[in-house]
């Protein structure tokens, strides 16, 4: 295809603003796919995508579409994760495409996450056609939003497109802005080989399906390649693009997006920005700003029965075999036996490895408290990178811990103005700006990532009754007072329990950890005493008393059915408890415990 019939763009929105909604209209409309194959929310194809109805991969489709002025142009369409978790991928995506449909839902107006897209967008440099959606709904209020969008954003709105994703208005409108309004790619057909690897995933019949955009150059079937982040050579067994299913085609020149295949066994050897070549007379000059996505929250995957050890494994190896940014690595603990210490990208990627390894191989799994990466500098000048918080060396050796910080940009409305910032405030921020978009407070703090990755995202959409949109990026590392706080359970430390803390903060942690736990272990024989310290000195002690022996006694009367209700109960619960020395500790307890009220 001509450089000039081409159009690439991507689609950004807050969450549920309408984004895939959108998508779908447009590959349905342009006759991309039948009526009778369109399934809501086309692309969104993993389950817990679907059932969450976020995006976590970027998927693409390339839609023919005949404009007005009679000529008919490809339109490819690079859907982008919508979660901060992937931010990496976000930006790496939006380097693959000239433009930016920029969704806002106009019942509600500007968010925090469609800030940090707009951001990527400008980023690389993108046209962007402001959307206005949902204009079908009696709340919705365009004039308004376009206002907050030039105020906020600081993006001409006046020719926003009015839209209903749900009813069709608009869309053909919105069909012509993207040929008419974004540019077309640029690129060299005659100049060496230079393609952007812009997602990988692995498919169970094709091996791993790289998705690229030639950027110079042309690709063929049989072309022998070569990542030049690792220097592995491939030869291409098929190349062809997404409508939205895959179709062969010759061969992809500049400007084009689409996929190939060559036989790779590994998604981890396809990373994401990395440049692809030609093996032979490639291009000696990669594109500019490859940086692998790093895990930045680690924690412990246990089988609750330590007969699932080699389950669990064999599940690790597959999920990580799809998914480079999950990393894994073999982890012995004291209290919990064999198991995975893991790497996320943030909670939502931690969530949906623990979800698939739950649904998909059915696992019954303890997971340990979430942990950031410290930097832990020695009295020597070794610096240890500290993943576990069981790891960390003796504090005499100690010089001092640097933690990781984010920016975090938050937007409320007024009224819980002052909810938020007492949150922040808690967790140890430091408030940078406050300042209004439209008549909405807009909130940047910069924060620890460790008092974010627990619950503060659940704790802000609950102290704002669910009003609070939140988009945070990672800034950097800085020094602080942080020490390790152990957990002992009837004398014995819980190695899963421990946790870095800020040292000011630790009485405070410590006291709502022992008293969590007493709570959520069940009485025992004998009473277990439930300590929280640092180094040897105790700082917050609790006591479990003894239990009396018969558990159905408190049911006076012949009332068998509760009776044996009470008794399976206590079963069912015995299933999902670990042993630590002499104390049985449900599963749940690792997480609850963790939890700040
Ligand atoms: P995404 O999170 O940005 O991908 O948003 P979705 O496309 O999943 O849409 C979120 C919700 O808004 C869904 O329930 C859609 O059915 C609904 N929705 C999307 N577009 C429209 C629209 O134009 N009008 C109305 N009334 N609802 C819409
Ligand atoms: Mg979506």
């Amino acid at each position: 295809t001509e450089l000039s019939h081409i159009r690439n763009f991507s689609i950004v929105a807050h969450i549920d603003h309408g984004k895939s909604t959108l998508a779908d209209r447009l590959i349905q409309s342009t006759g991309t796919v039948q009526d009778r194959e369109m399934k809501a929310q086309l692309l969104d194809s993993m389950d817990i995508e679907r059932e969450r109805g976020i995006t976590i991969k970027a998927q693409t489709v390339r839609i023919d579409y005949k404009a007005l002025n009679g000529e008919t142009y490809v339109l490819n369409l690079i859907d982008t994760p919508g979660h901060v978790d992937f931010a990496y991928e976000v930006s790496r995506s939006m380097r693959a495409v000239e433009g930016s449909l920029l969704v806002v839902d106009s019942t509600q107006g500007v968010e925090a996450q469609t800030l940090a897209n707009v951001y990527h967008a400008l980023d690389a440099d993108h046209e962007i056609v402001p959307v206005l959606n949902k204009i079908d709904l009696p709340a919705s209020e365009p004039d308004r939003i376009k206002e907050q969008i030039e105020d906020v954003i600081g993006i001409d709105a006046s020719e926003a497109m009015l839209v209903s994703a749900k009813t069709g208005q608009g869309i053909r409108e919105t069909l012509e802005a993207i040929v008419h309004r974004l540019p077309a790619p640029k690129g060299d057909r005659d100049a060496p080989l230079k393609a952007m690897l812009v997602d990988s995933w692995y498919d169970l019949y094709l091996g791993v399906v790289v998705l690229v955009r030639i950027m110079d150059g042309k690709l063929r079937k049989n072309d022998r390649i070569r990542f030049m982040q690792n220097g592995t050579v491939h030869q291409v067994d098929r190349i062809g693009v997404f409508k939205p299913g895959m179709l062969p085609v010759e061969e992809l020149g500049p400007g084009e997006i689409g996929f190939l295949t060559a036989s790779i066994k590994q998604v981890r050897d396809t990373k994401v920005g990395d440049t692809i070549t030609h093996e032979k007379k490639g291009t000696e000059t990669p594109l500019p700003g490859f940086a692998p996505s790093v895990p930045v929250v680690f924690c412990g995957l246990f089988p609750v029965d330590s007969a699932e050890f080699e389950d669990l494994r064999n599940a690790i190896e597959k999920l990580a075999l799809n998914d480079a940014s999950f990393s894994y690595e073999m982890e012995t603990s004291a209290a919990l036996g064999f198991g995975f210490r893991c790497g996320f990208l943030g909670l939502l990627h931690l969530e949906v490895i623990r979800d698939r390894i739950d649904r998909e191989y059915n696992i019954d799994l303890i997971t340990t408290a979430p942990s950031v990466v410290y930097n832990v500098h020695m009295k020597d000048g070794e610096m240890i990178e500290l993943h576990n918080p069981a790891d960390m060396p003796d504090l005499t050796h100690v010089s001092h811990v640097e933690e990781p910080r984010i920016k975090a940009t938050i937007m409320v409305p007024d009224d819980y103005l002052g909810d938020v910032l007492k949150l922040c405030q808690d967790r140890r921020g430091i408030q940078q700006e406050l300042t209004y978009a439209g008549s909405r407070p807009l909130v940047v703090y910069d924060l620890p990532l460790n008092e974010v990755v627990f619950d503060f995202y659940d704790r802000l959409k609950s102290v704002t009754k669910g009003y609070a949109s939140f988009d945070y990026q990672i800034t950097g590392y800085r020094q602080d007072n942080l020490v390790k706080m152990s957990i002992l359970v009837n004398d014995e430390p819980v190695d899963a329990l421990s946790m870095m803390v800020h040292r000011d903060r630790a009485e405070m942690r410590g006291r709502a950890m022992v008293e969590k736990l007493k709570e959520l272990i069940p009485r025992h024989m004998f009473k277990i005493p439930i300590q929280a310290a640092i180094g040897g000195k105790v700082i917050a002690r609790e006591t479990l008393s003894a239990m009396r022996k018969d558990v159905t006694a408190k049911c006076y009367g012949g009332d068998a059915t509760r009776k044996r209700k009470l008794l399976d109960k206590q079963k069912a619960g015995k299933k999902k408890m670990r042993q630590f020395g002499k104390v049985d500790i449900p599963q749940e307890a690792f997480i609850s415990a963790l939890k700040m009220d």
